[in-house]
């Protein structure tokens, strides 16, 4: 489409990548489920292979159903380019590794999504690359984590569970004075809700299980980047370390992500009409979420975000046994894992998804017992507030 690139980002959302195919009209991209692609003669696949042609080869190395994936969410984030993995923690593995050698040094926000720590903390540590996790909600801290071997500062914001925020901009500054790239995991804003790249970073991720494919039906992850330089070597390790994505995949997220916007715009509708249920609920505790004023950076989240999302996290009031409560009894939420589907799941982090982290730590990073995250859905906001005040009723 002309001039997609002017065009408003819902637009963006509904055509980015989406043609009709040149072969058939189809107006869904087919989904060329083929491992190898012919060609025309040997001089073909010699100028295939030298990247003289743009011809595809075999389909680890790209695949026209994943390309359009590609190109879908590159222009919504805005990069040179993008490549997609088989799950999004492949695409975290494919910024480390692209990005970090042997002795060099990366800082973390420590509220990392747990295996992107994890990872750091138990794989890329036995091949020398040196980590430190800081509270990144203060850049100061980023700043004075930075080491002269530092390649690389990797923040998530949101974060994951705690819904903490980290200031974009003020890190891209940080790592670029110290002669390093800053990454940033997307995952929880959406392209929607916060284009980093415009802010200074260099490098995207996101886990597109979550809301860009938005059914719960596939698991994937995208890195976009911003430097044709950095997409030549990741697609040279990303290709060879074999995380890339089957084109059947590929398919199912470019279907999911064209109802982005609209799935987004009712979830976090819905979030809003919970956050403020929550905040007046004398059972409640603490409320978590970066659209409303009670966030403690509610200031930031303005300033980089265009809305807050629909993920929030509250503790209640008899810590973890009353959280237990309010998460068995709910009906319309599943107890499950994940986030930015089309339906509500509700989870507890401290003995679910962040158990690999010690209790002391997840502390500090803010990811206390009584911490429950809710993921909200598109359902109607009345009967998830319903719902929600009979499960507190019961503590
Ligand atoms: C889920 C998630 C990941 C990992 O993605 P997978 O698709 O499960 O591999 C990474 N970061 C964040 C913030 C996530 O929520």
């Amino acid at each position: 489409m002309k001039n997609l690139d002017k065009m408003g980002i819902n637009t963006k959302v509904v055509h980015a990548g989406q043609k009709a195919d040149p072969a058939t009209g189809a107006v869904s991209v087919p989904i060329y489920q083929s491992s190898t692609f012919k060609f025309n003669d040997a001089d073909h696949g010699a100028a295939c292979f030298s990247g003289e042609s743009n011809g595809y080869k075999y389909t680890r190395l790209g695949n026209p159903t994943t390309a359009a994936l590609e190109e879908s969410i590159n222009v919504l984030e805005g990069g040179c380019g993008a490549v997609a993995a088989a799950t999004g923690m492949a695409a975290v593995n494919a910024v480390y590794l692209t990005m970090l050698s042997a002795g060099d040094h990366i800082v973390a926000t420590d509220a990392l999504y747990g295996p992107s720590r994890m990872i750091l903390e138990n794989e890329y540590s036995r091949f020398g690359v040196e980590a430190t996790f800081v509270d990144s909600t203060n850049p100061q801290n980023v700043a004075d984590a930075i080491q002269p071997n530092t390649k690389l500062v990797f923040i998530e914001s949101p974060a994951n569970p705690t819904l903490s925020l980290t200031d974009i901009e003020a890190c891209a500054k940080i790592a670029h004075d110290a002669g390093a790239k800053l990454a940033i995991d997307n995952t929880f804003a959406t392209p929607l809700l916060q284009q980093p790249l415009s802010l200074g970073a260099d490098i995207v991720v996101h886990s597109m299980t979550k809301f860009i494919n938005g059914h719960t039906d596939v698991v994937a992850g995208i890195v976009v980047v911003k430097d044709p330089a950095i997409l030549k070597r990741m697609k040279q390790v990303h290709y060879n370390f074999g995380g890339t994505m089957d084109p059947h995949q590929a398919w199912l997220v470019l279907r999911g992500v064209r109802t982005l916007s609209l799935r987004v715009e009712k979830a976090q509708k819905n979030t809003l009409e919970i956050c403020e249920f929550l905040l007046n609920h004398p059972k409640v505790e603490w409320v978590r979420y970066p659209g409303h004023p009670s966030h403690p950076q509610y200031e930031l989240a303005q300033k980089q975000m265009s809305g807050g999302g629909a993920v929030m996290s509250f503790g209640v009031k008899g810590g973890l046994e009353a959280g237990k409560t309010v998460i068995n009894n709910m009906q319309i939420p599943h107890l499950a894992v994940s986030l930015g589907g089309i339906e509500s799941l509700i989870e507890h982090p401290a003995s679910m998804t962040h158990t690999g982290i010690p209790k002391a730590e997840r502390e500090l990073a803010g990811i206390t017992d009584d911490l429950v995250r809710i993921a909200v859905g598109c359902e109607d906001a009345k009967d998830l507030i319903d719902d929600l005040s009979q499960a507190l009723d019961l503590i």
